[in-house]
């Protein structure tokens, strides 16, 4: 067995703010990160990933639990780690060689030691005669270098990367992932372990040893999944693609839940995905067209979707009723092949059926216009509802996709102008 780096020990995390609701983001996640292995970390969108990497470097402290770094408990920033973002977050005002060599800043090290090993990076990153460019005259690709330059000179155990490559374009970002994959399995640079965020499942089986899945809200590990394929790897390997879907399969599942859990759960005030009525719709015929039933990664595939924004659209078909996950598969269920083929008309009611059926919040809003004599109510009632369970903004965007919603099942009609939601007569 390999030598524990890092291990995470019943980590949990809320966040109590104000205007937000008090809801739970990470709850008993327990992690052992090991020597030589390159582990990445799936979840939807707003699940807890950035902030789980944040709680790893020490940047963000855990409500619960504790990382332990070699073996002892961190208080304060993670000695061990080095941070890459999404957002490159470089120092526009200083050059590349400058924004690298910020990695060292709090190092008792001789200047031009540091000088040596920021020079030493930039030459290995691929950004050599660059040194002196600011990051506005770097592409995006380059400016990603200069972050991994950044985190890389540190010489951390332990690479923490959040999402580093989804602000590429793809080409750049199939560079960079090679070139990456290049200095870690070829042991160029002395990072002893790299984490991963990641909304890209293809991303993940072609680069690291093991993917982590998270759920939502709150997150926790769903799955641990060793991927022993040897680099580099080809991805039309039928080992390579069946972990793909085996990886789709679980994110896109939803936990079987008990008779009682399923009363509970109507109970509860539960989120609703940001997909308009038009998009559904659209994903419902596609897959009506691939014959009903499509392997779910071919089709995120096809619709050059990745997992941000292709699980919010899996997510609505499913609670909705017009899907149904197996294996890795999306079928379309009865409802949802009578949706495909039903005029525009129909599709409506069809709709407004499911919707009705499925969405609490949509009920308590046709109930509370039906109890109006005069059938309207300002939206601002109904964010100030839902602001209870989701804080203000997210109550805010539920309510937009609500009215999309009611708007197209013909429920109610919403006036921008007074933003004014009332029943037609
Ligand atoms: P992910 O990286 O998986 O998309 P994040 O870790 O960024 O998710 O966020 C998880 C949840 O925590 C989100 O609902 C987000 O709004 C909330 N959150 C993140 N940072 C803060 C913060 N500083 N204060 C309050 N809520 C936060
Ligand atoms: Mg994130």
């Amino acid at each position: 067995m390999k030598k524990t780096l890092m291990a995470l020990e019943q980590i949990g995390k809320r966040y109590n703010q104000p205007d937000q609701a008090n809801g739970s983001i990470l709850e008993d996640i327990n992690l052992q990160i090991r020597e030589g292995e390159l582990v990445s970390v799936l979840g939807p969108s707003g699940s807890g990933k950035s902030t789980l990497l944040r709680i790893m470097a020490g940047l963000v402290a855990p409500s619960q639990g504790s990382v332990l770094y070699d073996g002892k408990r961190i208080a304060g920033t993670n000695p061990g780690v080095g941070m890459v973002f999404q957002s490159f977050a470089l120092f526009p005002w200083l050059t590349v060689l400058e924004n690298v060599k910020l990695g060292l800043e709090n190092r008792p090290m001789r200047e031009e030691e540091k000088l040596r090993k920021a020079l030493s990076v930039i030459d290995m990153i691929g950004l050599d005669g660059f040194e002196g460019a600011y990051p506005k005259e770097l592409s995006g690709g380059m400016r990603q270098r200069v972050g991994i330059g950044r985190a890389l000179v540190m010489e951390p155990d332990v690479l923490l990367m959040d999402e580093p490559f989804s602000a590429l374009d793809v080409l750049t970002a199939e560079n960079l992932k090679r070139d990456l994959l290049e200095l870690w399995t070829e042991r160029k640079i002395p990072t002893k372990s790299i984490i991963l965020v990641t909304h890209s499942i293809e991303e993940a089986v072609y680069l690291s040893d093991r993917a982590i899945v998270l759920s939502r809200d709150p997150a926790r590990v769903i799955s641990d999944i060793p991927i022993r394929l040897p680099h580099w790897r080809d991805k039309q390997d039928p080992l390579f693609t069946s972990l793909v879907d085996r990886l789709y399969a679980i994110l896109t599942k939803r936990e079987a839940k008990t008779p009682e859990a399923a009363e509970e759960q109507k109970k509860k005030i539960e989120k609703v995905p940001a997909v308009p009525a038009g998009a559904l719709t659209g994903f419902i015929e596609l897959i009506d067209d691939l014959g009903h039933q499509v392997d779910l990664y071919k089709l995120a595939d096809q619709l050059s979707l990745d997992l941000e924004d292709f699980l919010p659209i899996v997510e609505t078909a499913q609670t909705l009723g017009f899907a149904a996950i197996q294996h890795g598969d999306i079928a379309l269920t009865d409802i949802g092949r009578r949706f495909a083929d039903a005029s525009v008309l129909d599709r409506k009611e069809i709709f407004r059926a499911q919707v009705q059926q499925h969405v609490p919040m949509m009920e308590r809003i046709i109930w509370i216009l039906h109890s109006k004599s005069n059938n309207k109510m300002e939206r601002a009632f109904f964010e100030e509802i839902f602001e209870k369970h989701f804080g203000a903004e997210e109550a805010s965007r539920q309510l937009d996709i609500l009215i999309d919603w009611g708007r197209y099942a013909e429920l109610f009609t919403y006036n921008e102008q007074t933003r004014v939601l009332f029943l037609e007569s």
